[in-house]
């Protein structure tokens, strides 16, 4: 009996070394780095800048007839205006009518250049909503501590943190070692086909590729909801996929005074309740996995030792996961009904009942296999399963390395300019301009290096009162002079 006690005792010594080992084996992913010293930029400017930026109303419509083009080329204009010296200097590239490419040559050319990316277009404004603005959307309203309007965060903060970097740098006397190219697309907002794809396929045709791509993305937030206390720097090394199914019930329709047992809506909506009581499969691996460590890393003891060990907890980090809309997003391809249409009359019994489902692809899973799972749950052969002809669509895209030297560079700069937050990596749950150019580059990564953002103003992004902090964007612009000067030398020094 007491060699029994005595082997369970050893076993559960055995577990608990095992278990802490791991945990503490997440280690604290931070390379070893000074904080960078920050160049003097000249801000009132920068914000000025920014701000007549905001005032040009350069909107994206999905009925491309109902866009104003002269806005995209007065917003180019404005560019080259405010930026003589970068256009002196830097090759420039119109694509397509209102997209640029610009070209930093680097001394070294036959080193791969690297791409960093952002877009001209903003979303419409909900006209109902305009009264709820404190300031017009397109009035560059910029206070003691805040620029106001449409795009300053999604994505011309972005945009012309990257134009002050080069214009600063250009006075410094820098150039890169590595050639940088710049892309501003036109039309993100509406999935990019006429802007970032075009722009791809100038470099393809040139047989340019990157060393890396930087595009806009998560920011730095407040770590709460990843359950830690530390600001995050979320770096996208992949983004979902997006598919829209329709279902199509079918049957006899007829008089309602006599119903069959199951009419078409009737087994639609069966056929809903099904996708929606049998989640596709969670996906904890690859960048997910990543994402785990990396804040696992900076949890208390117990969340640690969860987070540590997911060959023992994958079913409990599974179901904690499960339990919100934002967590489930990030561990599986998501199944959302948006949209269902039947009947045309109270006492008639339609023929038909539709219902649109759309699904966001995590990377792991692909269209085919998710058409194939739907069709499988549903099991039912009166309920067809078909994609609505010209529907957009896209797979998950490729998940670029968090161990690669890129991402470690990456990382690195990071933590110069913002020395208090954890680098997480992980899957970006919408898209970006970085779908067209996935065959460009194995290193993409989508960050916005704008300073931490208040939660409140991330609820901003598409939203009423969009807006960004100058602090913010006086670090964004650091951040994009600290990436760039990395990337070669400064002449005059
Ligand atoms: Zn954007």
């Amino acid at each position: 009996m007491k060699n029994v006690l005595k082997a369970i005792l050893g076993l559960v010594a055995v577990l608990t070394a095992i278990l802490l080992f791991n945990a503490y084996n997440l280690g604290d992913v931070r390379p070893l780095g000074s904080p960078t010293k920050f160049m003097n930029i000249n801000i009132q400017k920068a914000v000025d800048r920014l701000s007549g930026g905001i005032k040009i109303p350069t909107i994206s419509q999905m009925n491309s007839n109902s866009i104003d083009y002269t806005h995209f080329v007065n917003f180019n204009r404005y560019l080259r205006r405010e930026f003589p010296k970068v256009f002196d200097t830097l090759d420039s590239f119109v694509i397509n009518k209102h997209s640029l490419i610009l070209k930093w040559g680097g001394a070294q050319p036959l080193k791969k250049p690297i791409l960093l990316m952002a877009h001209m277009d903003v979303v419409p404004i909900d006209e109902q909503s305009l009264d709820q603005w404190t300031y017009p959307p397109f009035g560059g309203k910029a206070d003691e501590e805040i620029i106001w309007g449409r795009g300053t965060m999604d994505c011309k903060g972005n945009l012309f943190a990257i134009m002050e970097s080069v214009d600063h740098l250009l006075s410094a006397g820098f150039q890169p070692t590595q050639t940088i190219f710049i892309a501003f697309g036109h039309d993100e907002e509406i999935g990019g086909n006429e802007g970032a794809k075009k722009s791809a396929e100038y470099f393809s045709k040139n047989g340019i590729s990157f060393d890396f791509i930087l595009d806009e993305g998560g920011g730095i937030t407040s770590g709460k909801s990843f359950g830690i206390e530390k600001p995050v720097a979320f770096v996208a090394v992949s983004e979902k996929g997006y598919m829209t199914l329709e279902l199509v019930a079918r049957g006899t329709g007829g008089h309602s005074s006599m119903p069959k047992k199951e009419t078409t809506i009737g087994i639609l909506a069966n056929a809903i309740t099904k996708l929606q009581a049998n989640p596709l499969p969670a996906r904890l691996g690859g960048a997910t996995k990543q994402m785990f460590q990396a804040i696992g890393a900076e949890m208390k003891l117990l969340p640690r030792i969860i987070m540590g060990n997911q060959w023992l907890f994958e079913g409990l980090i599974e179901r904690i996961f499960s339990a919100s809309p934002a967590g489930n997003a990030v561990i599986r391809t998501t199944t959302a009904p948006t949209i269902i249409s039947a009947g045309v009359k109270d006492n008639v019994i339609p023929a038909q009942a539709k219902a649109i489902v759309n699904f966001r692809l995590i990377p792991g899973d692909s269209a085919d296999g998710v058409i194939q799972m739907v069709k499988e749950t549903i099991n039912d052969d009166r309920v067809e399963v078909r994609q609505p002809e010209g529907q957009f669509g896209s797979e998950p895209a490729p998940v670029s390395d968090p161990t690669s030297i890129q991402f470690k560079q990456l990382t690195q700069k990071i933590y110069d300019v913002f020395p208090d937050v954890v680098v997480v990596p992980g899957i970006s749950p919408g898209g970006t301009d970085t779908k067209h150019f996935l065959d460009l580059s194995p290193n993409i990564f989508r960050f916005s290096g704008l300073g931490k953002t208040d939660d409140s103003d991330m609820k901003r992004i598409h939203g009423i009162d969009e807006r960004i902090s100058i602090k913010a964007y006086e670090k964004g612009i650091q951040f994009y002079i600290h990436l760039m000067e990395s990337l070669g030398k400064n002449q005059k020094l």
